[in-house]
């Protein structure tokens, strides 16, 4: 499945992680239409200011969301004792570090998120627009850990991996 449509960059941190996994997960949420909507309306009336807190509110929130479904799924695996709580989780999603965004078509057709109201849109955009997915990697805290060196890794503004691997390397 993570080779998708094949426009993922030859070597990506996840092609190497998740062959070490103990458990793997694909996952889809979203916090829903509703604030997606009132998000666009208060931009439409020019209510920039709200528009832009709300805006940032509901990311958050659908990160939070992210972030419970992780524990869950974490505590699902101990309570069937499929692990033994040493390992730790982290997501992975299409269209970051290598993985290409196209990879949401499989990803889409295997999970079937419009049961829970996520769409995928010609462009690999979902909607609404507050929505995440991807993988959940269960495994050694290790496993997660990379050197920045990879082709694509000269064009990263965020270089958001080293704090997702410094916030896992404290857990
Ligand atoms: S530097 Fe950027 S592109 Fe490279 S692995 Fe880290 S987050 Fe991904």
């Amino acid at each position: 499945m993570y080779e998708g449509e094949g426009r993922n960059e030859t070597a990506t941190p996840l092609k190497e992680i998740f062959p070490l996994a103990d458990n793997l997960a694909l996952f889809a949420i979203t916090v829903g239409e509703t604030v997606s909507s009132e998000i666009e309306a208060l931009f439409e009336e020019g209510d920039f200011a709200l528009a832009a807190m709300l805006d940032t509110v509901a990311s958050e929130a659908t990160e939070i969301a992210g972030i419970i479904a992780e524990r869950r799924y974490l505590e699902f695996l101990v309570s069937e004792r499929r692990n033994f709580g040493e390992s730790t989780v982290l997501r992975y999603s299409p269209g970051y570090c290598g993985w290409h965004v196209s990879g949401q078509k499989r990803l889409f057709e295997f999970l079937r998120p419009e049961e829970v109201g996520i769409i995928l849109t010609e462009s690999y955009l979902m909607q609404p627009l507050k929505s995440i997915s991807g993988l959940m990697v269960v495994g050694r805290r290790e496993i997660h850990d990379f050197e920045m060196s990879y082709p694509f890794c000269e064009n990263c503004r965020t270089q958001e991996c080293r704090l997702r691997i410094g916030t896992i390397m404290k857990r």
